[in-house]
């Protein structure tokens, strides 16, 4: 693949975490996935998994994305389809104007379990070493060689923060902001890649504040109850704290009910 020639995707994502679909231009289509002009679906990085969805062609014929990942070079996104022998594959070519949706119910649960990592993280004030963000359940690790945590406080603790319902802030600062605030990276070498001038800072505001590519709810409440599984030691620096929904019925919700965040006007 020559990433050179691949142009930047506009991710919609980071600037509305509740828009399901969008109409985009088809731009390339590689044996690697398509790349459009523009595009809902997140690529998995930062721990987070990528989006699954639909990209449907002006004839109405459906193609399934079963991932979404980064072209190298991190600059133009990659939708793979499900079944790469697909019929309809034949239809795109560059130019063909395509509608972009996103599986919005699985989305909905990682952009849920993304943020409840965020408050998690507030809860121990030390390095985070990793983490991934999947449907069904989150993983986050601390270098954390001596644990004191105490599962059930934790638990209650986290769902206390949770219930509180802050909102959750999207900023922007410059590289040369940053670099005077070393302590906004939580996450040991992830801080953002060199050339990135605009950096993204999502801010629970008094509870976390850190730059993160990744998409979250508006406010904390839509996470619902949560619950701590296991608590392991994985390695001398790291600590795994592993959380999921604490209710199966609640991971099936649909998005918040009307009036109460955007996702009602994105999801219509
Ligand atoms: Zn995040």
């Amino acid at each position: 693949m020559t990433e050179l020639s691949l142009p930047a995707t506009r991710k919609r994502f980071d600037d509305d975490a509740y828009l399901t679909r969008c109409d985009a231009t088809v731009v390339a289509v590689l044996p690697e996935g398509i790349v459009l002009d523009e595009t809902v679906c997140y690529a998995r990085s930062g721990g987070q998994a990528g989006d699954t969805g639909t990209m449907t062609l002006p004839d109405g014929t459906a193609i399934a994305l079963a991932e979404t990942v980064y072209a190298p070079g991190r600059a133009a996104v990659l939708h793979v389809p499900a079944d790469p022998a697909a019929a309809a594959l034949g239809g795109l070519a560059a130019g063909t104007r395509v509608t972009v949706a996103i599986d919005w119910s699985r989305r909905h649960r990682l952009m849920r379990l993304h943020t409840c990592l965020h408050l998690l993280g507030s809860l121990i004030p030390v390095p985070v070493t990793g983490c991934s963000i999947s449907p069904d359940s989150a993983r986050i690790d601390f270098d954390l060689p001596e644990s004191t945590l105490d599962k059930t406080e934790l638990g209650e603790r986290l769902n206390a923060l949770i219930a509180a319902d802050s909102p959750v802030r999207v900023d922007r600062i410059s590289r040369a902001e940053l670099a005077a605030q070393p302590e906004l990276v939580r996450t040991i070498g992830a801080a953002p890649p060199e050339g990135m001038e605009s950096i993204r800072i999502i801010e629970i505001p008094g509870i976390d504040r850190q730059p993160c590519g990744g998409t979250h709810v508006a406010r904390v409440g839509e996470i619902g109850p949560i619950a701590i599984g296991k608590i392991e030691k994985k390695s001398r620096t790291n600590r795994r704290i592993v959380v999921a929904f604490a209710s199966a019925a609640r991971a099936e919700d649909a998005p918040a009910t009307a009036g109460q965040n955007p996702a009602t006007r994105a999801a219509a």
